[in-house]
């Protein structure tokens, strides 16, 4: 049987009702993520934050910043406009786990007024593990954590520094740092029966050759979903790659790799690179719809 059918019932269950977790709910289940996290504690520089977290978002218009209050008025209201809403997460617009106050503040603000939704987060790993048993408390069911690579080296080309015990860590000291709390984080969640699903992020000449020792990596610790994404590098994006000319992956790139890495895991290939602040089905945003000058005008 595939992957899915190993799993027990209950987990098959929330694998089931997230869109981004099971190609087929996509079809059935909508999300939504809401934008409540400013600040990050790592630069990668793919980012461009004048955007979206680029662990999942691609260019486009500035989310708008929610405080928690707002959020979860924001997700009653979608709740009630968009029966298939089945998972709420929080994705950016910088690192949620960087924001704690008010990334908790708004899922125990959702919890208490729409019960019925699953919750989820993704995160860059830096405040991972320590953060474990809080996601676990507030009853997160999965978490997405964008790993780009193991070697502290192809890091280092990457991130130009984290922030780590109220200093700056730069280069491939900051990269290790960096390695070492994402996989922590990982093997932490798998312990505690969290579905975990890991992104990466394609980067031509950078991990494009390191990348399915990566997924038989997180792969082995557990992770049950492998999501690789193109790099966007557009010089309009902003971003320090596309300002350096660093290319985008193509097309065929992308999937010769998802390819290679599928063996026994599930690749997830439907991801659509939404936005911090996206609202619908996947592969539609509906966020338009629901900015909070119009929740306020529905009933
Ligand atoms: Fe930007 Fe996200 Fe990287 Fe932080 S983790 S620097 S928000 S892309
Ligand atoms: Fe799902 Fe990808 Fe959108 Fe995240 S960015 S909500 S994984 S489709």
């Amino acid at each position: 049987g595939s992957a899915l059918d190993r799993l027990p019932a209950a987990t098959r269950e929330r694998v089931r009702n997230h869109p981004c977790f099971s190609e087929d709910a996509h079809q059935h289940y909508a999300r939504m993520h809401v934008a409540v996290a400013p600040a990050c504690n790592i630069q990668c520089h793919y980012c461009n934050r004048k955007y979206d977290c680029a662990n999942e978002s691609r260019p486009g218009v500035v989310s708008e910043l929610l405080e928690p209050q707002q959020a979860a008025d924001k997700v009653a209201a979608v709740a009630a406009h968009i029966p298939q809403l089945s998972v709420v997460g929080i994705a950016g617009p910088g690192d949620p786990l960087a924001n704690p106050e008010r990334t908790f503040a708004t899922f125990r603000l959702i919890a208490e007024r729409t019960p019925d939704l699953r919750l989820c987060v993704s995160t860059n790993g830096l405040a991972l593990p320590e953060a474990v048993d809080t996601l676990c408390r507030y009853n997160i069911e999965h978490v997405t954590i964008t790993i780009n690579c193991l070697d502290p080296d192809i890091g280092a080309e990457i991130y130009p520094w984290v922030f780590w015990n109220n200093r700056r860590v730069r280069g491939r000291k900051g990269a290790e740092i960096l390695i070492e709390q994402q996989q922590l984080g990982l093997e932490r969640l798998v312990e505690r029966g969290m579905l975990v699903k890991v992104n990466s992020v394609l980067i031509p000449g950078v991990n494009d050759q390191h990348l399915t020792e990566v997924s038989r990596a997180v792969k082995a610790k557990g992770a049950f979903l492998h999501n690789l994404m193109p790099l966007i590098a557009e010089p309009e994006h902003g971003t320090f790659y596309g300002l350096m000319g660093q290319r985008a992956p193509r097309a065929s790139e992308l999937r010769a790799l998802q390819t290679e890495c599928a063996g026994d895991m599930a690749i997830m290939r439907h991801c659509k690179q939404c936005r911090a602040d996206a609202v619908g089905m996947l592969g539609e945003d509906r966020s338009a719809e629901f900015t909070l000058e119009r929740i306020a005008t529905m009933e």
